[in-house]
This record gives C-alpha cells, structure tokens and sequence, in this order.
C-alpha cells in the first residue's frame, strides 16, 4: 500500500510529502521513538499503524486495539496517522484520547481489548515521540516483536485488510481514575506533594490521591506541553530539587513526582531527599511481606544489596529474583513469576494482582507508598525513620538534627 519507507528525506520536498519517512533506529527493544519530522514523518507514521496492523494479525490475536496519546502538542495528529494506519490493516480502533499509559493498559481489560498503542514520548524533551504497544495484555512488545515489526515496516511487507473500525470511549478518564480510587481510604491524613511537571499525569494523578484520603499540594499540574520548568522525569535533578523544595515548604510527609506518561513515580521523603526506586521497593517489599507473608519479588539486577541482605525480607520469607534491567523484562519476569511486585530501577513498578494488573502505574506506585506509609504511622517523624529502619542506615533519624541546618542544601541516596 505504503511505499518502501526512506531512512531520509529532506523536509519541504515533493518526496517528503508522498514518501513514508521511519529511521531505523526508531524501533527500539521495547518501543519506538522517533524525533517528528526529522526521523519519521505522518505518512511514515501510517506506515508504521499498517505495520502494526499486520504483525497483530500474524501473532493472531483478536483485532481490537487500544490507542491513547499523551499531552503534547502533535501527539494527536501522531495518533490520528497511526489509526489510519491500523484502520487499513483491519484493526477495530477503541480510542481512549488523552491518556498515561496505564491509563491505556487499564482499557486493554476494562474494554476487553487484547492490543494497545500509545502514543507518547514520555519523559522525553518536545521534538520526540513514540509508541508503546502490546498483543497480550499486560505485557508490552519485546525485542521479538519489534524486530519482526521493524522487518515488516521497513521492507513494505504490510497488508490491507478489511474490517477496520474506530470508535472514540468517552469519560474513560473517570473510569480510570474511578478504578484506582476504589480502595479504603487512608486512616490517617498524609500530606502529599503530587508534582507533575505540566505533564500529562497532572490531569489525573493529583485527583486520585485526593480520593484516597491525602491532603495533596499540586506542584506545577496545570498541563503544559511547553513543559515551561523541566521535563516530567523524577529522574531528573531539576525536578527532584523543585519536589524537596515544595516538600520542605509545605512539611509534607511525602513527594510523589510523576513522569510525563505516568508509568514512573519518584519518591522524596520528608527531609526531601529522593529515595531511590530500588530502595522505595525494598520498603514496599518489607510491608507487603509483613507478619510472614513472604512472596516472590523481580528486582533489576542493579538494584541495592540490601534485597539480598535485608533482615526484614528474610524473616518475612521473602524470595528475590535479580532479573535483566530493561522495563519490558522485569514486567515479563514478574508477569511468568505470579510475583507480588517487580521493581525496575528506573521507577517502573509492576504489582501483580490483587494490588495491581502486572503493568507498570505510576499512580498506584504512589498509592502503595501512600498504604505503606498509613500502616507504619510514626510520630516522630514519618517516611524518614521508616526509610532509615529499612534501608540499614546505621545513622539515626536526622529528622532534628536536619531541620536546625539548612534542610535545602543537598539531595542524597
Ligand atoms: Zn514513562
């Protein structure tokens, strides 16, 4: 249908116009990124839907697809190009609109969809986007997949098909939010800093922890795709700085700072210093473990030596497994294992059920420290013992001996 996609093309010519552009190296292990225009333009875009379309049929899985896009400013006109695409390949094409991507996930069971694609760049500067996309929920594509993907774009081995539909749910916003909220409430009133960085997770995840019983102080939730101070990643200093400062101000328990597609949550404590992903799992790990549960746990094999060495873990019966790091793994990993949860280092938490559906939500990784934090109440001073405590810190809480010092000076492991 589609020409052979062209690794380059001028933009502003008659070719760029009516030839698919896809750079190669746009097909990632586990996704797809491309920079718009440059790397990949909106008939390359068709291309991929089309190739998409065609590989979900060859994996012969029922043709209905999930499709969501983040808030950026093409996101949607990425999005639209895609279901055209899918559409011509004879994907029947649910449409969730402005979504996380475990907003997206979520449908795949709530719509009883098997595919997913969302489109996003997640924490990415503007200029980029991509798709995370899967066949058998709630897994996503791995290096199998997106090889034959790739295979399949790049050679024009794609295929039209009819039977193609689009059909756009309204209000599925609610029915995500209204999901994650469907909990008890906290006993206790935790006050939290919910801190977005203008990105999408604004939209949603200052209201679900609303919900669930916290005081929540927003911090630069307006949605602006500009991304006027930082790019949403908690990850990133600037924003982990902005967190500890608010979480200082406000004397919150806790800041929560959510990446631009809300699938990472990062964690300051109450001192505003950023706990470590591997290290925020070890902490859930001793509390869902507590009282004897045990459990099996996936951790990325960069993770802390405290999940091979932790007493806590131990006496609880807790069993690790150190797995590949890589998001897609540890999902796929802790999806084979029927863990409790997989941990990735980056902030990818995966809660099998019944906490969670085995996809990676930062929303529900925030109401798990939230849970955490309500069952261990103490009251001298919150996250920072219980962060003490569990991560082997020989120190004691420096709670008072913090806050006589300047408490804004550093941010530490
Ligand atoms: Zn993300």
């Amino acid at each position: 249908m589609f020409p052979k996609p062209k690794a380059a093309i001028a933009p502003n010519t008659y070719e760029y116009e009516t030839t698919p552009l896809v750079k190669p190296t746009g097909f990632r292990e586990y996704d797809a990124r491309w920079l718009l225009e440059k790397e990949i333009n909106l008939i390359g875009v068709q291309a991929l839907g089309l190739g998409m379309a065609t590989l979900f049929h060859e994996l012969g899985v029922r043709p209905d697809i999930v499709v969501g896009h983040d808030f950026r400013g093409y996101s949607m006109s990425v999005k639209t190009a895609l279901i055209s695409g899918l559409m011509a390949g004879g994907m029947r094409v649910h449409d969730v609109g402005l979504a996380l991507s475990p907003m997206a996930y979520f449908a795949q069971f709530d719509l009883d969809c098997p595919c997913v694609a969302m489109v996003t760049a997640s924490h990415n500067d503007n200029g980029w986007t991509g798709v995370k996309m899967g066949a058998a929920r709630p897994l996503t594509f791995g290096p199998d997949e997106m090889n034959r993907l790739k295979e399949i774009v790049l050679e024009a081995k794609s295929k039209a098909r009819e039977g193609g539909s689009y059909k756009f749910i309204p209000g599925f916003a609610e029915r995500y939010m209204a999901d994650l909220a469907k909990r008890p409430k906290l006993k206790r009133k935790l006050k939290v800093i919910a801190a977005c960085g203008n990105g999408t997770a604004g939209a949603f995840a200052p209201k679900v922890l609303e919900a669930i019983g916290c005081e929540v102080v927003p911090l630069d939730a307006e949605l602006d795709h500009t991304f006027p101070k930082y790019n949403p990643n908690p990850e990133d200093l600037k924003m982990l700085h902005a967190v500890r400062d608010a979480v200082l101000q406000h004397k919150a328990d806790v800041g929560l700072a959510f990446d631009g597609d809300g699938d990472r949550c990062g964690v300051v404590d109450d001192l505003g210093e950023e706990i470590f992903a591997d290290k925020v799992g070890v902490m859930l790990a001793r509390d869902m473990s507590a009282g004897g549960k045990g459990g099996q746990f996936i951790v990325d094999v960069k993770s802390t030596g405290l999940w091979l060495t932790d007493p806590v873990l131990k006496q609880n019966g807790v069993k690790v497994d150190f797995w590949k790091t890589g998001h897609s793994y540890i999902k796929r990993r802790a999806n084979e294992l029927k863990a409790i949860a997989g941990f990735e280092k980056s902030g990818h938490f995966f809660f099998g059920p019944p906490f969670g559906r085995g996809y990676d939500d930062g929303i529900l990784s925030a109401i798990a420290v939230c849970e955490m934090l309500d069952r261990n109440p103490d009251k001298k001073c919150r996250i920072c013992v219980w962060r003490c405590r569990a991560l082997g810190s020989r120190r004691p809480c420096r709670r008072i001996a913090m806050t006589k010092r300047n408490t804004a000076s550093s941010i530490k492991s």
